[in-house]
């Protein structure tokens, strides 16, 4: 795989393809949200550094440093991730993996790369790295990936390089669900949209079956908002809220997406701008207020959007479960039961 092969990203990969054919620099920052491939990339432009025959796209996928590669095994090369997820990387390990190792030379080019997870280093684990990065042998290259660089140290931020990653667009999305074999469907364009630019979530959303059943059920409370009583919604609705709790933030998203989809619908739109693509018909034929003026209908669809919004932030603030529900589902039914 060399940089044409990865889908999107012209910006970062013409500044890496530029990087490599000149005099590459001693440490670089990929920056980006969770999901957006950064990782993917650091990985092939580590791949290019340490290859015996690179091109202009990259490494050549065939020399023996190349195939260490693929194979997980070039020596020249040091990926350092937390062992669990969510953790951070010991500051002993950064010393062992980086510190120590550093000034071996590299044993089939030119170079040492060494990849790092940004995110998982606390500031001991910074302040190790920071050696090694204030002096490096003129072989060491280090690639450093992190969702916001205001997570590390300005001492380290001084001495890179940032190589930025933008969200991709829908089509791009359905080109990496197809890249990772996940085709066909209806649900393909939702999931390139509902995924906000990130191809990490999904792919992992196309690939969950919970996802699915949630939105599925999601979608069937969202079509009866509008035919439900009071006493309805604070007992089926809130059971339905309480027996997916740990699920309640996916479901506001999910919930979201409609309400914005009938927005852009009310406000003339077409299919093309619709996170629920695969809900066209149901959202075409299940436009509220039938006969009353369109202003009306999106003065109702804003409240109903700023209702969850406020659930939102109501959750992230622990505020008490129930009422925050209830409240969130008699102020979603009066929005949809005015005509
Ligand atoms: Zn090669």
């Amino acid at each position: 795989m060399a940089f044409s092969s990865i889908i999107g990203q012209k910006d970062a990969k013409e500044r890496l393809v530029a990087a490599l054919q000149g005099t590459p620099g001693h440490a670089y920052l990929f920056v980006g949200p969770d999901g957006i491939g950064k990782t993917l990339l650091a990985r092939e432009f580590a791949k290019a550094l340490l290859c015996q025959r690179p091109s202009a796209d990259g490494a050549c996928g065939v020399c023996s440093s190349c195939r260490y590669f693929e194979a997980g095994v070039n020596p020249d090369f040091c990926f350092l991730q937390p062992e669990d997820k969510d953790k951070v990387i010991k500051v002993e390990r950064v010393r062992q993996s980086i510190s120590q190792d550093l000034y071996i030379r590299p044993q089939f080019g030119q170079r040492k790369v060494y990849l790092i997870a940004g995110d998982a280093l606390n500031e001991q684990g910074q302040n190790a790295l920071l050696k090694s990065l204030e002096e490096p042998p003129e072989y060491a290259v280090f690639l450093l990936t992190v969702i916001s660089p205001s997570r590390l140290l300005p001492t380290i931020l001084s001495r890179t390089s940032s190589i930025v990653l933008r969200r991709y667009s829908p089509d791009e999305i359905e080109a990496i669900l197809i890249r990772n074999g996940i085709t066909g469907g209806p649900e393909m364009q939702f999931f390139a949209r509902f995924a906000g630019g990130l191809a990490g979530l999904a792919i992992d959303l196309a690939c969950s079956t919970w996802f699915s059943d949630l939105r599925q059920e999601t979608l069937q409370f969202y079509r009866k908002l509008g035919r439900q009583s009071r006493t309805a919604m604070l007992t089926e609705g809130f059971q339905f809220f309480e027996a997916n709790k740990a699920r309640v933030p996916v479901m506001l998203d999910i919930l979201d997406s409609l309400v914005r989809d009938q927005l852009v619908l009310a406000s003339g739109g077409n299919s093309d701008l619709v996170t629920n693509h695969d809900q066209w018909p149901f959202l075409k034929s299940a436009r509220p207020g039938g006969g009353v003026p369109a202003e009306v209908v999106r003065g109702h669809l804003a409240q109903a959007y700023a209702a969850l919004l406020s659930a939102r932030r109501g959750l992230s603030l622990n505020i008490s479960f129930e009422p925050l529900i209830c409240n969130l589902l008699l102020q979603l039914r009066k929005e949809f039961t005015y005509a």
